[in-house]
């Protein structure tokens, strides 16, 4: 029944993955095809112990947490922001698709089990309200509810300057260095959160991470707080280097694009 289902779906409709732009053979399980969420390319050692970076040879930090140590004691990544993944992360954060966030949440806690161990809670990296209200929605806080843990909504982000993605990364440190607090929405400070997050052990939920700076920075807003320790974990990750890929399904020349 569901699979003669699926075959008029895809006879009358041929909805397209968002991934790959192939026909989806089972339409009605997700927007994504099988071979997509096989093909991410996953961020496997050497890589840097504190920010999860690919790194080149043997080491264990990499050239910027050495030079700026970041207020996060680890942060990891279900996968590499490119090919057919970040065709999914766009579908996901631009194009309304929301259920995706329940496939992505599974790749995270698949890689991020170290980073989910034994916390307190997870807090979604904030937008500005005005970006928020303008998508509809936030995008780590649809990851971060998939989790099954407390999701606490600790931080609020006070300037809404341009995307990170639309900066070099020499300016993204700057750009984001101050916006995040754990205020409320009209500036105050607030007690009860000041209560809640004293010597907590939190993880950051966010989309992706790119220089780490907006982590940081949200990190940094946090320990003020008081927290304890502070983990990450993204759904993708662009990488310094870019690690070699395991051999896969039939789109890997999208994958690697
Ligand atoms: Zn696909
Ligand atoms: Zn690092």
């Amino acid at each position: 029944m569901w699979s003669a289902a699926n075959d008029v779906v895809r006879t009358f409709l041929a909805p397209v993955c968002v991934g790959c732009e192939a026909v989806l053979d089972r339409p009605l399980s997700g927007a994504v095809c099988d071979a997509c969420w096989r093909a991410v390319v996953r961020i496997t050692p050497p890589l840097c112990v504190i920010c999860g970076d690919a790194l080149p040879a043997t080491q264990d930090v990499c050239a910027r947490c050495t030079a700026s140590p970041p207020h996060f004691t680890l942060a990891r990544s279900a996968g590499l922001y490119d090919g057919c993944f970040r065709n999914v992360i766009h579908a996901f954060k631009y194009n309304g698709r929301r259920p995706l966030a329940g496939p992505i949440a599974r790749l995270m806690m698949d890689v991020g089990a170290d980073v989910l161990d034994d916390v307190d809670a997870v807090v979604p990296v904030p937008l500005h309200p005005w970006r928020a209200f303008r998508r509809g929605f936030n995008q780590a806080d649809d990851l971060a509810v998939c989790f099954g843990l407390p999701v606490w909504r600790a931080l609020r982000r006070s300037r809404n300057g341009p995307p990170q993605a639309s900066l070099p990364a020499s300016d993204r440190g700057t750009n984001v260095g101050g916006a995040f607090s754990c205020r409320s929405m009209f500036g105050w400070s607030s007690p009860w959160w000041a209560r809640r997050l004293e010597g907590r052990s939190i993880v950051l939920v966010d989309d992706v991470m790119t220089t780490g700076a907006t982590l940081d920075a949200c990190s940094a807003a946090l320990v003020a707080a008081g927290v304890r320790n502070v983990r990450a974990l993204t759904a993708a990750r662009a990488v310094t280097v870019r690690p070699v890929p395991r051999l896969g399904p039939h789109r890997r020349a999208t994958a690697l694009r």
